[in-house]
């Protein structure tokens, strides 16, 4: 019998760990992953922090698919929008598309003052420090002490100690080389991180949490006002006490006098950043939390920081052609399968990942995720209707214009990247520019 095709679209962890359940499936259907990017590996090359360098080893497991070469790898080709190719286009061509595209927007505070410049979303800083295309030249102003950093989840502790920790440290992670410079000519010596609840509250893993408190040249410094010197309940979940329990020791600890500090800021919310030209300043109302509801106090006082970045969470953009409910930034589905209004699937579409459940979980939650929707997926298979326009999807995109890098491309520039990494004693070093990237991946070079 023919093959069923599949196209699945952002080769993250969630598009990846889709490829393999399809694979591991053993049904007869070729499977492509298509990129915007030439590069594999979405948020754990873009968003899991350089210096969490054991977390991006699951890269062995997601780039297996490719190796040896069940599922094809089409990097660098946009699927929608104004200049991409057309989703009809590529519905045209297979079974049934998985929509593994993440949320890649920044949310915003909504207060005065988050559009000057200096003010930034977290997805834009993380992006910069680990060489995302879009982000090269985001080059964020490092020449002032303060720094605030909004937000208690893991996003905005990967922010304040790559930004608090010892640039020398960095010089062994993958930062491009522009960015390496940037934070060894860093005058950030006070990063606030602004937690709107309690220490009891904070969203943070107890191991993300206890790194801080290691960081070389860098003290934690716990502003609580005084509450967990008193006493607070411990929470139920075992990683919210895990949490407690860190901070409560650390609020009893006598001052240090590290060059650098990370200051936690319980009960604090930014309600205006302040500034003319640039950032100047940031305007922080105390909270208290009734019935799980954060209040401001009207209690106001103004932290000296030349840079904010809000680490708030992400939402998605919407995925033209398929519904969006622009609350949770997902797409709405029943198990990965893509549902309208009146609750009918839409036929072939599905998704998994991030726009799937929203921006939650660790790398692994994926796996499941994914699982859960290939199971549909392979369920409606057989009844779904035959391509209109049948034929190896990467002829399509050639006759469209467009030159995707494939699995041996990513490997040329893979290996650009390491053969860089050596003149810096790091595994290897982001190349960021997309034209470089692609001219290492097209075997131009660089
Ligand atoms: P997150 O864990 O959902 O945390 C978002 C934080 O923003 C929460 O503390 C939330 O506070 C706060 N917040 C939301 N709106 C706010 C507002 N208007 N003002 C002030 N604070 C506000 O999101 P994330 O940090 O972006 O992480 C996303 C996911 O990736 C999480 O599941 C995370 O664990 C995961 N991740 C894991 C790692 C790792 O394992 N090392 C690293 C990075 C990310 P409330 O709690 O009060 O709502």
């Amino acid at each position: 019998m023919d093959r069923y095709r599949v196209a699945v679209i952002g080769a993250g962890p969630s598009g990846l760990y889709a490829a393999a359940a399809l694979l591991a499936s053993g049904e007869p259907i070729d499977v492509d992953v298509l990129d915007r990017l030439p590069a594999p590996y979405g948020l754990v090359r873009y968003g899991v922090a350089p210096d969490h360098v054991k977390m991006k080893s699951v890269i062995r497991v997601l780039r297996q698919p490719f190796e040896p070469a069940h599922v094809a790898f089409l990097g660098g080709v946009r699927i929608g929008g104004a200049d991409g190719f057309p989703l009809e286009e590529l519905r045209a061509r297979v079974h049934a598309v998985v929509h593994a595209t993440g949320s890649s927007l920044d949310r915003p505070l909504g207060v005065p003052g988050e559009d000057l410049p200096g003010s930034h979303g977290s997805g834009a800083i993380v992006g910069w420090y680990s060489g995302h295309p879009d982000l090269v030249d985001l080059a964020p102003d490092l020449d002032h002490p303060g720094v605030a950093v909004v937000g208690a989840g893991n996003v905005a502790l990967d922010i304040a100690r790559v930004l608090a920790r010892d640039p020398e440290e960095m010089a062994a992670t993958d930062v491009p080389d522009p960015v390496l410079d940037g934070l060894r000519g860093s005058r950030v010596r006070d990063v606030h991180v602004l937690v709107r609840r309690g220490p009891e509250h904070v969203r943070f893993t107890p191991a993300e949490l206890r790194q801080i408190g290691e960081l070389a040249g860098v003290d934690v410094v716990v502003h609580d006002d005084g509450l967990l010197a008193a006493g607070v309940e411990p929470p139920e979940d075992r990683r919210q006490r895990q949490n407690l329990a860190l901070l409560t020791e650390w609020a009893a600890r006598p001052p240090g006098d590290a060059p650098r500090r990370i200051h936690l800021r319980f009960l604090r919310s930014p309600v205006e950043i302040l500034g003319d030209d640039r950032v100047r300043g940031v305007v922080v109302e105390r909270n208290r939390v009734e019935g799980g509801r954060v209040v401001g106090t009207g209690e106001r006082e103004t932290l000296d920081v030349g840079l904010v970045v809000r680490a708030i969470g992400y939402t998605a953009e919407p995925v033209p052609g398929l519904p969006f409910d622009a609350a949770t930034g997902t797409v709405p589905n029943v198990g990965g399968r893509v549902v309208r209004e009146d609750g009918e699937p839409v036929p072939g579409a599905y998704v998994t990942g991030w726009i799937k459940r929203g921006p939650t979980g660790v790398i692994g939650t994926n796996k499941g995720d994914a699982v859960e929707t290939v199971a549909a997926l392979l369920a409606d298979l057989p009844h779904l209707p035959a391509p209109a326009r049948p034929g190896p999807l990467v002829d399509a995109l050639r006759a469209g214009g467009l030159r995707p890098v494939d699995w041996s491309g990513w490997l040329r520039l893979d290996a650009e990247e390491v053969r860089r990494g050596g003149g810096r004693g790091a595994d290897r070093v982001k190349v960021a520019a997309l034209a470089d990237m692609l001219d290492a991946a097209h075997g131009a070079r660089t």
